[in-house]
Parts: structure tokens; C-alpha cells; sequence
């Protein structure tokens, strides 16, 4: 699916080279609404969070090429939860988005009030998290590139704002013109319903060493076996995760006694019988992988890769090795190499 989605987004660069557009529009995801006139049910639980939604809505209207307002659809709900990271990973919003042939038919968004609660997080800091989810929702991904509502994380992990625009830029306005506008593109058409998930996390790390400091454990070692989904409560899509086994052969920062011990590795999303539910911002491991991990304890003592694909770093295969005596591996987010020796000075 990420080819897919890599490719779409390079057809679209070409297609506006060709039209003389010097400027970069945010990235897809594979579905909008059947209308440009968008309605959801507002299920925030007082008068500010209702408002943060009302108001993110009325910011995407403003971009001229959608409505969206309050409305009594039950497909379509935005509202607020309480979601400890420890059950979970460290996101302040979510959205999660059920499609079908190019066209969402259910839609949940939420703030998380652990984090909107917080000081650090102003009335214009959380209405900014609420428009970043209703971004999702019309069908926007992450733009870390360029000036966008649609940043992946909401602070950088010295408690600076990172998603210093709480409006769509003119890169996610091209977007949404794009896809709800006159000129219609070819959309994905996966043949059976998927949910996706899309998170802004709470924070963004400006190097490894930021990312070192904020985690309980960095470990080498491999997955030995997939253990599938975990489901939670109702047991509805969104709370499907993925579990690993993951082997230490190496610890380098946490609790020594780790090593060669194993421990399960939670992601967001994941697929059975009755749902595929998918994350952008993680890659699944998969049995064999060797990886270097940056991990969090949840509360059951299971462990959360910070913001997924962040805290991933891969190992790279031999043949693709220039100098085989180095352990190099890449980050899942950024596809950056690393050496293993430099991921240790990290710590240091
Ligand atoms: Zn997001």
C-alpha cells in the first residue's frame, strides 16, 4: 500500500509539474467523501470541545472547496477521549477512517484530553490538533516538508510548538481543491472495506539523541514470532493492534537484564478475518526482522514504538551493505542509515 500511495504521490508531482506549479500540495490518503458537503455529528463532551471542532470545521469550509458543519450524521462523529500512552502510543489526536472504493463511509476523530488537559496545550494549540484530524478525515496525510496543518506531531520534545500552523496552509488547501475541487483525480480502490488510522502525535523528536532521552528502552534483536491482532473492549477495528515477540540480544540504553529475554512489541493496526486496519506512520514487523527498537513500557508491560515508525530502525540487509563490517541500519520514518555504533553514541 505504501508503493501505492509513493507512486500516486509521484504521478501528482509530475501532473503538476506539467501544469507549471511550482509548489508541493500535502499528501493523499486513498479516499475523500462522496460530497463536498461534509456534516458530523459533534460529540465533544462540553462547550470547548465542541468548539474545537466547530471551529477546525469551519477552517476547511474557509478553504472554499468543502462545507463541513454539525449535523446529526453517525458516521461522521469528532469528540474527545481520555487515553493514557501507556494503553496506547503518545498521540494527542486520532482519526480513524473506514473506505471503500476511494470513499470514506465511517469516521471517528478524537482529541486526547490526557494531553489537551495539559497546560502546554493552549485553546488554539487543541483547535490547531482537531482541524490536523478533520484534515484526515477529508483525506490529507502527514506533511512534515512544508508550512501544513497536517505536521505529524503537534510539539518538539523540548516542549517547543512544532505545528505552528493550527489552519490549512496553501500546500493542504491545493489538496483539498484537489480532491473535492472541479478537476478530479483517479482515487485507490482497494475492493474491500479498510480502516486507516491517522494520528498527530504529541511530540516530535529533532534527532536520535532527543528521541534516546524520551524512551525507557533502546534495544537490538529480532522478531521471532507475530503474535497478530489484540483487541480491545468491543473489539471494533480501532482498537486493533499488533503484537510481536521481539528477542534482545542487546541492550543499549534500559534495563541490562533485557538481554535475551523477549518482550512484545504493540503497533497500531492490523488484520484478521473481519477487518484490515492500517497505519501509515508504521511498518509492521514482520517474523526474521532484525531491528533496533526505541521503546516505552505500557502499563500491562507490553512496549509502544514511540510514534511508530519514529522509533524503527531496521536492519539492512547485507547485499544492499557497501561495507559489510558495519551494522547499518534504517529509520522507518525518515529512511535515513545509521550505524549501529552511531545509535549507541546516542545514549551517551
Ligand atoms: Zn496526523
Amino acid at each position: 500500500m505504501k508503493k501505492k500511495l509513493l507512486s500516486t504521490a509521484m504521478s501528482m508531482v509530475l501532473v503538476f509539474a506539467l501544469m507549471g506549479t511550482a509548489q508541493a500540495a500535502t499528501p493523499e490518503n486513498p479516499w475523500k467523501f462522496s460530497s463536498s458537503s461534509i456534516q458530523f455529528y459533534n460529540d465533544g463532551s462540553n462547550t470547548f470541545y465542541k468548539g474545537i471542532w466547530t471551529t477546525g470545521a469551519s477552517r476547511w469550509s474557509g478553504t472554499g472547496n468543502v462545507t463541513m458543519g454539525t449535523g446529526t450524521k453517525y458516521d461522521f462523529r469528532a469528540g474527545n477521549q481520555k487515553v493514557s500512552p501507556t494503553k496506547d502510543n503518545d498521540w494527542d489526536g486520532i482519526c480513524y477512517t473506514t473506505y471503500s472504493n476511494g470513499i470514506a463511509s465511517k469516521t471517528r476523530a478524537w482529541v486526547n484530553e490526557y494531553y489537551t488537559t495539559q497546560s502546554r496545550y493552549s485553546p488554539s494549540i487543541t483547535e490547531g490538533v482537531a482541524t490536523h484530524e478533520l484534515g484526515h478525515a477529508l483525506g490529507l496525510a502527514h506533511n512534515d516538508s512544508e508550512p501544513s496543518v497536517m505536521k505529524s506531531f503537534t510539539f518538539w520534545s523540548d516542549g517547543s510548538l512544532a505545528r505552528t500552523n493550527t489552519s490549512p496552509t496553501s500546500a493542504d488547501k491545493d489538496t483539498v481543491k484537489k480532491k473535492y475541487g472541479t478537476i478530479a483525480l483517479s482515487q485507490a480502490n482497494p475492493s474491500t472495506p479498510v480502516v486507516h488510522i491517522d494520528a498527530s502525535w504529541a511530540y516530535g523528536y529533532r534527532d536520535y539523541t532527543a528521541l534516546a532521552n524520551a524512551v525507557d528502552a533502546i534495544v537490538e534483536g529480532q522478531v521471532v514470532q507475530e503474535n497478530g491482532v489484540r483487541k480491545s473492549g468491543s473489539g471494533a477495528p480501532e482498537t486493533y493492534r499488533t503484537e510481536s515477540e521481539f528477542q534482545i540480544s542487546e541492550v543499549i540504553k534500559g534495563n541490562a537484564s533485557l538481554r535475551n529475554s523477549t518482550i512484545n512489541v504493540l503497533q497500531l493496526g492490523g488484520r484478521d478475518r473481519e477487518a484490515i486496519v492500517v497505519s501509515d506512520d508504521t511498518t509492521p514487523l514482520k517474523q526474521g526482522d532484525q531491528s533496533i527498537l526505541f521503546l516505552k513500557q505500557n502499563e500491562d508491560g507490553t512496549y509502544r514504538v514511540v510514534n511508530e515508525d519514529t522509533s524503527i530502525f531496521m536492519k539492512v540487509t547485507n547485499q544492499t551493505l557497501q561495507d559489510g563490517k558495519m551494522e547499518m541500519y534504517q529509520n522507518q520514518k525518515s529512511k535515513a542509515l545509521v550505524s549501529k555504533e552511531n545509535l549507541k553514541g546516542v545514549t551517551n
